[in-house]
């Protein structure tokens, strides 16, 4: 038995990082694989805790090494979802969850046919593009890439299994969290050895 692959994908700045971090405190057994990214840290972002910040070539060389589970050119900058610790964690019965762009989810579900697709839905393309303007001060162009890219992901929504509203991060965090609890209830039943633990005798 292997844990599962949540995975949380939607435009920039819809809350995917910020809904992760709260879920991981409702749901502590959750793992996070915190992506790798040639782009340059943010104020306030953590090595590590964000993202693992590297430069073009440690990513280059953990493209050639097979290092990666997807990867993707977001933008200017390279993207990517680690395998170390992740195949450790699944292979512990671990759920994982992680933050990719729409390219990778579908990369992801191709590997993973019963990983758990989650668009995170902005209520509307002001509020995320206020989101990303209280978020950080960006350039004009990275604000300008991220909002044209918005568009089209949001059209690509249709294709994930749940579609979660991010207006209040309160109710956001809740629908996430229902989500994974209800999978896993699911997925108990369907497996045999959990069910006959709650057989009466
Ligand atoms: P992403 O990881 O999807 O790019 P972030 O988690 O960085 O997005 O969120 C973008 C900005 O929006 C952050 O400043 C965050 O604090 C804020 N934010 C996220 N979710 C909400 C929400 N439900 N309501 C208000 N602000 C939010
Ligand atoms: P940002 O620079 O705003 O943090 O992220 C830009 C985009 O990259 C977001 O859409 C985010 O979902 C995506 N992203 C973050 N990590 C990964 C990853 O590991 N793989 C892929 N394919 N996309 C990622």
């Amino acid at each position: 038995m292997s844990g599962r692959l949540y995975v949380i994908s939607g435009p920039s700045g819809a809350g995917k990082s910020t809904i992760i971090h709260h879920v991981m405190k409702e749901i502590p057994d959750l793992g996070y694989s915190v992506s790798h990214t040639t782009r340059q840290p943010r104020e306030n972002e953590v090595d590590g805790q964000d993202y693992h910040f590297v430069d073009k070539q440690t990513f280059q060389r953990m493209i050639r090494e097979g290092d990666f589970l997807e990867w993707a050119q977001v933008y200017d900058d390279l993207y990517g979802t680690s395998l170390s610790g992740l195949h450790r964690r699944l292979d512990m019965n671990m759920d994982v969850i992680l933050d990719v762009d729409v390219q990778g989810a579908g990369n992801v579900r191709r590997k993973f046919e019963d990983a758990v697709l989650t668009f995170l839905l902005p209520p509307s393309l002001e509020v995320l593009e206020k989101r990303l303007r209280n978020r950080a001060t960006e350039s004009e162009n990275a604000f300008r890439n991220r909002t044209e890219k918005a568009l089209l992901e949001i059209r690509e929504s249709r294709d994930y299994d749940y579609i979660v509203f991010n207006d209040e991060l309160r109710d956001g965090v809740k629908r996430v969290v229902s989500i994974i609890l209800a999978e896993r209830c699911r997925s108990r039943l369907l497996f045999p050895k959990a069910v006959e633990i709650f057989r009466i005798p």
